[in-house]
């Protein structure tokens, strides 16, 4: 008897240390949420489903619950105003029902101070209650705020640059037209001297010049305003490169550099893209090689890549059914040089625009626009122009586009491949409808064309918006694209003689 009663003290007492150890724990536990608890800035509340609250814990200087310990036991509407206590409700009820953490935003009049935004996230806590964590978001909301509207003024800051630049563009684009067309009479004029002949040369090579960087800035004006378009078509690709490696064979053997072309025999003829980017990419491309290079050779090697049939479209390509009916074939474009090279802390920046690898190098006629349209222009093909380059090497810069090949070879197909596709879009869509116009309104378009002089256009535009809307369309996108010689050289196209 004695050894059982002294057996059950010995156990008594072993269940009370361990009672005396698990409250210790707890004790220690609860020591460290009330300070974890403490160290958090935000609001905490404790509801439960009917939206009373059950406890809290708030700064002191918390404006929001100075009511203290009075507001356990309230419901939310008697406590916040009637738009939030909804919410708090259905907030209460979507974090119960989901288990998943809520989170919702509003806004507050805190007395003294202005309308308070906070975010409030409600996770469930056991007992069919919800915590609510709430944080004072005004700071954040007033950055993020101020950010955007920061933005808005750099965009519309830009966006006026960009219209003053296409303008300016215009306004310098005409002029010099004018002292062009003039400079080349005057240059086959029998009356001048040898001397003066020169002279006039160097007006003409100079207001080339100067309208290439016009041109630069006003391409990279509409691809920074997203108002560049590719515009395909079927052309004959040999015969465009062939004309480009006449150009720049020329300005190379000029300069004492050998030119070499490099292309395979069996390059497809007639293939369907925006031959007048393309053009430009290559001559921006190749003009460049030339101008950085003094001593060896410039080479354009052309390879053909798979060809697939597909009826994907892909960006850059024509999307018009007539298209997808050929096969695609890859196409990729080397330049090489044997020139001055790039330092590799260059390699990224020259991509940029107005960027120069070394302003100490300027050369004539040199904007920086150059690689940045063409990396631009490539990009909207669907590829992408890459570089490598040794100081003192010379560079090779290269991209692959893929075309739709409308046909291999053979320059009678060139006729049938045109009527396929749907490439030009004015002749085949508009060709009648704008060649019936009345004659004075065709001599106003191309008057007003030629003289870029919007209001004009626009007028005759409006005029012809009442016989053909779709038209109208097409010639005001023009306008709107500043695409003024394409309209001169459609109005030619369509065999409009006014
Ligand atoms: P830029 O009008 O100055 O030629 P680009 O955008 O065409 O403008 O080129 C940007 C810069 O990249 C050039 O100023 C030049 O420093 C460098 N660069 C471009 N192509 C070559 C090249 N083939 N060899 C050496 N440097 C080049």
């Amino acid at each position: 008897m004695r050894q059982r009663l002294e057996e059950q003290n010995r156990q008594l007492h072993q269940e009370i240390i361990e009672r005396q150890r698990v409250e210790d724990e707890l004790r220690e536990n609860e020591t460290r949420v009330n300070a974890l608890l403490h160290a958090i800035p935000d609001l905490m509340f404790r509801l439960n489903r009917d939206g009373i609250f059950v406890d809290y814990k708030a700064a002191r200087s918390d404006l929001y619950v100075q009511a203290g310990d009075s507001i356990i036991g309230k419901a939310c509407h008697e406590l916040l105003p009637d738009q939030l206590a909804n919410i708090t409700h259905e907030y209460i009820a979507k974090t119960l029902d989901s288990d998943d953490i809520q989170v919702f935003e509003y806004q507050l009049p805190v007395p003294g101070r202005d309308l308070r935004n906070y975010e409030a996230r409600m996770v469930a806590s056991g007992n069919d209650e919800v915590t609510a964590i709430i944080r004072d978001i005004t700071e954040r909301k007033q950055a993020e705020k101020a950010l955007q509207q920061a933005k808005e003024r750099a965009d519309e800051a830009n966006r006026a640059k960009s219209v003053f630049l296409a303008n300016m563009s215009h306004e310098l684009r005409t002029p010099l037209h004018g002292i062009l067309g003039f400079a080349q009479r005057l240059e086959h004029d029998a009356t001048l001297t040898e001397a003066q002949r020169e002279e006039v040369k160097v007006i003409l090579r100079n207001g080339d010049h100067l309208l290439t960087l016009i041109n630069d800035i006003l391409d990279f004006t509409k691809i920074e305003t997203n108002r560049l378009a590719l515009q395909p078509a079927a052309f004959a690709l040999p015969d465009m490169l062939a004309q480009i490696v006449d150009m720049i064979g020329l300005s190379a053997r000029q300069k004492g550099l050998s030119f070499i072309y490099e292309a395979p025999a069996d390059l497809p003829h007639i293939v369907s893209g925006d031959q007048k980017r393309l053009r430009q990419i290559l001559v921006n491309l190749l003009g460049n090689a030339v101008k950085y290079t003094d001593h060896g050779d410039v080479t354009l090697r052309v390879k053909k890549l798979e060809t697939r049939h597909s009826h994907l479209e892909k960006p850059g390509s024509p999307s018009q059914d007539s298209v997808s009916q050929f096969p695609i074939s890859g196409f990729r474009f080397h330049i090489e040089d044997t020139g001055i090279g790039i330092a590799p802390e260059h390699l990224e920046t020259i991509f940029q625009s107005f960027q120069q690898a070394d302003p100490y190098q300027l050369q004539e006629g040199s904007t920086g626009l150059g690689l940045a349209i063409s990396q631009r222009l490539v990009k909207m093909m669907g590829g992408h122009l890459q570089v490598t380059s040794m100081t003192g090497q010379g560079s090779t810069f290269w991209f692959e586009v893929e075309l739709p090949v409308i046909e291999t070879g053979g320059m009678d197909v060139i006729q049938s491949g045109h009527d396929d596709i749907s490439g030009y879009p004015f002749k085949e869509t508009f060709g009648t409808t704008l060649a019936a116009l009345p004659a004075d309104w065709l001599a106003t378009l191309k008057r007003a064309a030629e003289e870029t002089d919007i209001e004009a256009l626009f007028e005759v535009i409006a005029q012809i918006r009442e016989r053909d809307a779709a038209l109208a369309d097409a010639l005001a996108q023009l306008v709107h694209d500043f695409e003024y010689d394409e309209m001169l050289t459609i109005l030619q196209e369509n065999n409009v003689s006014v």
